[in-house]
């Protein structure tokens, strides 16, 4: 699932809380350079360097971007134990909840105050490296 993000328009974030700010980017281990699995492709290898090389600063540059805008980002390494990456998630969203209580009349209701667990439920599980 890809989730447009506010103010950048051609970026996509893997899941959204919208409600909480919170973008979840599940990273893959070869087009992000993951520290402990990145690789450089031999042929072409100028080319590769410096496309990935661009993957990597356009993630910094999407999570300042997005930090500005008063939100949280979590980045997952597809190698993750997406539960334990789920878990980190869950952790976030709730703390930021309690920051941010809800307000309005679906404060009350669990439907309101658990909107955005669907989402998660939904969330694809990082599987082999996807280009983005
Ligand atoms: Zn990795």
């Amino acid at each position: 699932m890809d989730h447009p993000l506010p103010g950048l328009p051609r970026r996509r974030a893997d899941v959204v809380f919208t409600r909480v700010q919170v973008a979840v980017f599940v990273d893959g281990c070869f087009w992000h350079m993951c520290p402990l699995h990145r690789t450089m492709p031999q042929r072409n290898g100028a080319w590769w360097a410096q496309k990935l090389a661009r993957n990597v600063a356009r993630d910094k540059d999407t999570d300042e971007r997005l930090r500005e805008a008063g939100w949280e980002v979590v980045r997952v390494w597809e190698h993750e134990d997406p539960f334990e990456a789920a878990d980190r998630v869950v952790a976030l969203v709730t703390a930021r909840r309690s920051i941010r209580p809800l307000r309005g009349p679906s404060r009350d209701r669990v439907s309101g105050t658990m909107r955005d667990a669907p989402v998660l439920a939904e969330h694809r599980v990082p599987t082999t490296g996807g280009a983005v």
